[in-house]
């Protein structure tokens, strides 16, 4: 019976890791910050949290229509200043507004392609618009 002991704490980790490997995620609330040349903040009870993440999640949060916006976003705490944003393909990034938490997209409304992060629409080359909706149930 030892094999299926040691094997089943293993598979846990298999099914974890295919999930995207984002199970322990908690979210970070605050004010979204932006400096020039500098990481994006989230300012929590007068708290600055430094925010890493991949390169599409970095140009959201350096998206400067979001700057100063109620912002949350899914990930972890590296230290206590420093807070790694989960990966782009699990939608980590969502903002308040009204109340309301919505999921940060992009819209090209030539197109009518919804992005997860800003720049050029990959069909047409027009900016897309920043676009956040209600996620999906
Ligand atoms: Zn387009």
């Amino acid at each position: 019976m030892k094999t299926v002991r040691t094997a089943l704490p293993l598979l846990c980790l298999v099914t974890f890791a295919c999930l995207g490997a984002e199970s322990g995620s908690v979210p970070l609330r605050g004010k979204l910050s932006m400096q020039a040349g500098q990481s994006p903040t989230i300012v929590r009870n007068g708290e600055s949290i430094k925010l890493e993440g991949d390169e599409p999640t970095l140009k959201v949060l350096n998206d400067e229509r979001l700057g100063g916006a109620d912002l949350e976003v899914m990930g972890r705490f590296i230290s206590k200043d420093r807070f790694a944003v989960d990966h782009t393909h699990t939608k980590p990034v969502f903002t308040y507004r009204d109340g309301k938490r919505l999921q940060v997209t992009y819209w090209c409304d030539v197109c009518y392609i919804r992005t997860y992060s800003p720049g050029k629409c990959w069909c047409c080359q027009k900016n897309v618009d920043l676009d956040p909706i209600e996620p999906e149930a």
